[in-house]
């Protein structure tokens, strides 16, 4: 009998495993595939691998503005899958050797069911098709998501694919039409172009990136523009067909109806819930939509079953599965004062170029919650030396309560709401802002921090600074 069975060893179900473990819990992962999930075997890293070449070619395609004399002889793909796979077998080494150290790991698939003393337990089948029951005194839901599709659409892995087969490519589509500019649309798109590939984005919202800020959307769909990339919004898909090889996907945008051409069509239109077939159906803890129904910390209603990550409807990203993981494990091993996660301050980082990443509240989020109490500061990177140098430019947009508007208990005027960058490395230096959000700090207290010169995120200081009334470069 363990504390914990986790089923499924993604991100989610390892943070649960590995935080239960810190806590001196004895703790069971079970695990169909490999270890990593979506995230390192078919999500975040092959594609953040192959979106780093496609960041290097950026750079040779400006060879010249570098000084470089550079000729670039086309794309080696044994070459690319070596480096993406070595990347995934590198990590997933190093994550199977902590898990072995931190739980019993069981390989083969989980199935919910209830034992005899009515407690949930996990029934595993192996592949030689051995039954083995895995029991504990809590069991957590952690099996992910799967690709979705559009009704009528076929997924056939070759013309049509979705982000689990597209990933693999040694060579590049000539044509590629995108349906859907969420993330994976647009980092898709972003990977494809500098490769050569004739690229369209197809989005049924009025804008790419439509849960980001409408002034990050705004700068990326121009970026896209100017790099090549046809991006087509307020577009219905109506059908895509398959022929020889090639396939066409019949649009309604605003002009009229459109055909468009395509050697690759990629189905990028968000992900659904991994709960077919495990037994949550059948213990009543799933939606109409199939997600699992919990708490705020995790918990379903029936006793000692929780669950984290994509299986719940909250945000689908690893990372959010990581900080839901940690709470579950938190909750089951009797910590006080363990709060659920507020994922208003958890950061959104889209690996498009230019990058793009935000934490809390968008502009019209907080016109809508705060009225003209709202106030927005922008720094242009354009003036940014970093940024020249790195031949992008972008911005950092702050929000937040103006003068001295109280925040909720705080009482405290004037705090961050939210910060929405893009520009080169808007992922990596997003991480500021997940301090000031999280901690309610408030721009005074933030500009008269320093901010290392020259620097990308210089830009954030200046920001601040703006909020605060005090603009350095900017106004
Ligand atoms: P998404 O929900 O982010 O975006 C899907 C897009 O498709 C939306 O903009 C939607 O309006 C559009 N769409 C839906 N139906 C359409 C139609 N018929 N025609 C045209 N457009 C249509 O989903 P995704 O991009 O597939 O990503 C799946 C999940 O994985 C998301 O939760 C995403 O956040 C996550 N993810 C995150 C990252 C990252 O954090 N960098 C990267 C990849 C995926």
């Amino acid at each position: 009998m363990h504390d914990i069975v986790v089923l499924g060893g993604g991100p989610g179900g390892y943070a649960v495993a590995f935080r239960a473990a810190a806590r001196g819990l004895d703790v069971a992962l079970v695990e169909a595939d490999e270890l990593g999930g979506t995230c390192l075997h078919r999500g975040c890293i092959p594609s953040k691998s192959v979106l780093h070449v496609a960041e290097v070619l950026e750079e040779v395609n400006r060879a010249d503005v570098l000084g470089l004399k550079l000729t670039f002889d086309g794309l080696d793909g044994d070459g690319l899958s070596a480096f993406r796979d070595g990347v995934i077998n590198g990590l997933h080494k190093g994550l199977e050797q902590l898990a072995m150290s931190r739980a019993t790991v069981h390989r083969g698939r989980g199935r919910l069911t209830t034992a005899d003393d009515g407690r949930v337990a996990v029934d595993v089948t192996d592949d030689d098709g051995m039954v083995t029951r895995v029991e504990g005194q809590n069991v957590v839901i952690a099996t992910g998501s799967i690709a979705r599709s559009l009704p009528g659409v076929e997924i056939d892995g070759e013309v049509v694919q979705s982000s689990d087969q597209a990933l693999w490519f040694t060579t590049p589509p000539r044509r590629a039409v995108i349906i859907g500019a969420g993330a994976i649309g647009m980092e898709f798109a972003s990977m494809w172009r500098p490769m050569g590939s004739e690229v369209t984005v197809v989005e049924a919202l009025d804008r790419v990136l439509p849960l980001e800020d409408a002034d990050a959307s705004r700068a990326v769909a121009k970026a896209y523009r100017r790099r090549g990339i046809d991006v087509l919004t307020s577009a219905r898909v109506q059908a895509v067909g398959v022929d020889a090889g090639a396939g066409t996907v019949d649009l309604e945008v605003d002009a009229g109806p459109r055909t468009l051409e395509a050697d690759l069509i990629l189905v990028a239109v968000g992900r659904g819930p991994n709960t077919a077939g495990i037994g949550a159906q059948e213990l009543g803890v799933l939606d109409d939509r199939g997600f699992v129904q919990t708490d705020g910390y995790g918990a379903t209603a029936v006793s000692g079953l929780w669950a984290v990550g994509d299986v719940r409807p909250t945000l689908a990203l690893a990372h959010a599965a990581f900080a839901e993981g940690q709470v579950v494990a938190d909750r089951i091993a009797g910590i006080e004062d363990v709060q659920p996660v507020d994922h208003t301050h958890t950061p959104r980082v889209t690996y498009c170029h230019p990058e793009v990443a935000s934490v809390g509240l968008t502009e019209a989020q907080a016109r809508e919650r705060y009225g003209d109490a709202v106030a927005v500061s922008t720094a242009s990177m354009k003036g940014n030396a970093k940024g020249i140098i790195a031949g992008s430019d972008g911005f950092v947009k702050v929000i937040s309560l103006a003068g001295d508007t109280p925040v909720g208990a705080i009482g405290d005027g004037g705090a961050v709401l939210g910060v929405h960058i893009v520009g080169p490395h808007a992922t990596d230096i997003i991480g500021e802002a997940t301090l000031a959000t999280a901690w309610e700090a408030i721009p005074a207290e933030l500009a008269a921090i320093t901010h290392a010169h020259p620097t990308l995120y210089e830009a954030m200081g200046e920001a601040f600074q703006s909020a605060a009334g005090l603009p350095f470069h900017g106004h």
